[in-house]
């Protein structure tokens, strides 16, 4: 007797046949993984993507864009914890913010846009506050 074929199993091959551009950069991650560890400031990490941050009904791919640094204890607590929100929340850390920065301060962007934040103030404030 031929035993029965298992059934088919169904197409799992996720064709993506226009993959929306997502932000990436191996110099950004880089960047990222110098940083001290979010949790304990702890050096070296690795670069950490929240998922829960970009995870839409399209179930997009995390950009470069939203990495954090968690040493490795850290990173794997978090994945091994499975509910990333909770597991932020529970350490009382906004993640996403600190991504943000960890991005606007990496060097990916070039040097074009260095030092403008930094307006310097008159040194010369206490002499103009003379009564009169
Ligand atoms: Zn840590
Ligand atoms: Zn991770």
């Amino acid at each position: 007797m031929l035993q029965p074929a298992l059934p088919a199993a169904p197409e799992t091959g996720l064709a993506y046949p226009k993959e929306p551009p997502r932000k990436r950069s191996k110099a950004h991650l880089l960047f990222v993984r110098e940083q001290p560890c979010l949790v304990c400031q702890q050096a070296p990490c690795d670069a950490h993507h929240l998922k829960f941050a970009q995870s839409g009904a399209l179930g997009r791919k995390v950009s470069d864009e939203l990495a954090v640094s968690l040493c490795r204890a850290h990173h794997e607590e978090l994945h091994r914890h499975g509910n990333e929100r909770a597991w932020w929340t529970n350490l009382q850390i906004a993640p996403l913010p600190v991504a943000q920065d960890l991005w606007a301060a990496s060097p990916v962007h070039g040097p074009t846009h260095s030092a403008t934040s930094i307006a310097p103030l008159p040194a010369n404030l206490g002499s103009e506050a003379l009564p009169r």
